[in-house]
């Protein structure tokens, strides 16, 4: 079975998130990394493509990717991206982390801020949370009313359907952590003076709400999971799958792409190269 089979959630479909295990070793997936070593080396292959398949997306200037990332404290967000896209060239590539919306963003839409960061042709735009936490966090936290947020599933699939049709690709990714890991990292957090930054006493608050997100996780990825924008849930307690996992479906992603190198607009034989 392909990896992006195996992971992605059917589209209309009734996803529940117990259903993924967080620490799927993927056996019986082609290709999938059986230790970390063989993870690694495979990881490393991918960000070589992927730098690769960038550098043309670049040239092509046609198509964005738009890469999205949810999950909760510690699953490993940052860790994905400092590790799937270390090959990319910054010039091309641009990571928006969204956090607790501002006064001015408050006062427009919720789309507002996100369209703004979807990247332009050419580019891979990364969302570190996104558009998603109108329907998670703001539902668990009943910061609007429920017939609100109920609304958005569907302006949400229709505002990705927008951008699908304009060139824009769109993958998203849950981070699948279990209750248990995600304790023990920030456990390791609060003890490590190097980490320990990180923390705020509000992750540890959020922990006790661990069954209203993950309903809010499943509805979002069950209701928005589309054929132009799929939602993809990745086992996270062991950080080389998940580092392999996302690597190899953007990999796959921009391999379906195929961007091409634009032909060459003159005649190199016309070019006077003396001096
Ligand atoms: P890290 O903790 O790894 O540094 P983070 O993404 O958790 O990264 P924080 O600054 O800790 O960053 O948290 C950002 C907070 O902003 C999260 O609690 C998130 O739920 C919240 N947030 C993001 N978007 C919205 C939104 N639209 N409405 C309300 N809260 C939001
Ligand atoms: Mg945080």
């Amino acid at each position: 079975m392909s990896l992006s089979k195996k992971l992605v959630v059917p589209p209309g479909g009734k996803t529940r998130i117990a259903d993924f295990d967080p620490a799927d070793p993927l056996a019986g997936v082609a290709g999938a990394p059986t230790t970390k070593d063989e993870a690694e080396a495979a990881l490393s292959a991918n960000v070589e493509v992927i730098a690769d398949l960038q550098y043309r997306l670049y040239a092509e200037n046609t198509r964005a990717l738009l890469i999205v990332l949810q999950a909760m404290d510690a699953a490993g967000k940052d860790g994905v991206i400092r590790h799937c896209f270390s090959g990319v060239n910054p010039q091309g590539c641009k990571v928006t982390a969204f956090k607790q919306p501002s006064a001015t963003e408050l006062d427009h839409g919720y789309l507002w801020r996100i369209h703004h960061a979807v990247p332009p042709k050419g580019e891979i735009g990364i969302f570190n949370r996104s558009h998603y936490e109108d329907v998670i966090v703001v539902r668990v936290h009943e910061l609007v009313p429920e017939k609100v947020w109920k609304a958005r599933y569907d302006q949400i699939n229709a505002f990705e359907r927008l951008l699908a049709d304009n060139g824009v690709v769109i993958r998203k990714f849950f981070l699948n952590v279990s209750n248990a890991e995600q304790k023990k990292r920030l456990l390791d957090r609060l003890a490590d003076p190097k980490k320990n930054w990180k923390m705020s006493a509000a992750d540890f608050a959020e922990r006790r709400r661990w069954p209203e997100y993950m309903a809010a996780y499943e509805d979002a990825v069950a209701r928005c999971s589309t054929d132009h924008a799929p939602w993809h849930v990745i086992p996270a307690d062991r950080k080389w799958i998940r580092n392999w996992a996302v690597s190899q479906i953007v990999r796959e992603t921009l391999e379906s792409m195929d961007p091409k190198l634009p032909k060459i607009r003159l005649d190199p034989a016309t070019i006077d190269t003396s001096g």
